[in-house]
């Protein structure tokens, strides 16, 4: 890990923030404006940070329930995340060659994954 510094592009706030060494020159700048606002406490920035904690939620539930079994379905869903978390795509829905349905959809707080088949299998951020 290295210390850079970035900016918070809401407030303006410049912050210290630590990100890993491995990293071509464009990708330090993004890491380090996404660690900055992970880590500053402005008003401003909050919607933002909530949308990364669920996007990120969000990701491990979709590696969660389909990864293993279903992994097009996952990819797919990976894809969708941030179009479904604004909006953009209200429901992505996948029925399978082998007959399971698979759900990406918003709900009132997050992003909700599930998996039909017989038994749904379901986690909402
Ligand atoms: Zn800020």
């Amino acid at each position: 890990m290295q210390t850079t510094t970035a900016e918070c592009p809401y407030c303006g706030q410049i912050r210290t923030v630590m990100i890993p060494d491995d990293l071509d020159p464009q990708e330090e700048l993004y890491c380090a404006q996404l660690e900055a606002i992970a880590s500053c406490n402005c008003t401003q920035g909050a919607a933002a940070r909530n949308k990364n904690k669920i996007l990120s939620i969000a990701e491990d539930h979709i590696e969660d329930v389909l990864r293993a079994a279903h992994p097009d379905a996952a990819d797919l869903f990976q894809e969708a995340k941030e179009a479904v978390y604004d909006g953009r795509i209200r429901k992505l829905s996948v029925r399978e060659g082998s007959g399971g349905k698979a759900e990406l959809k918003r709900t009132k707080d997050g992003i909700s994954v599930s998996f039909e088949k017989t038994n749904k299998k379901e986690l909402s951020t």
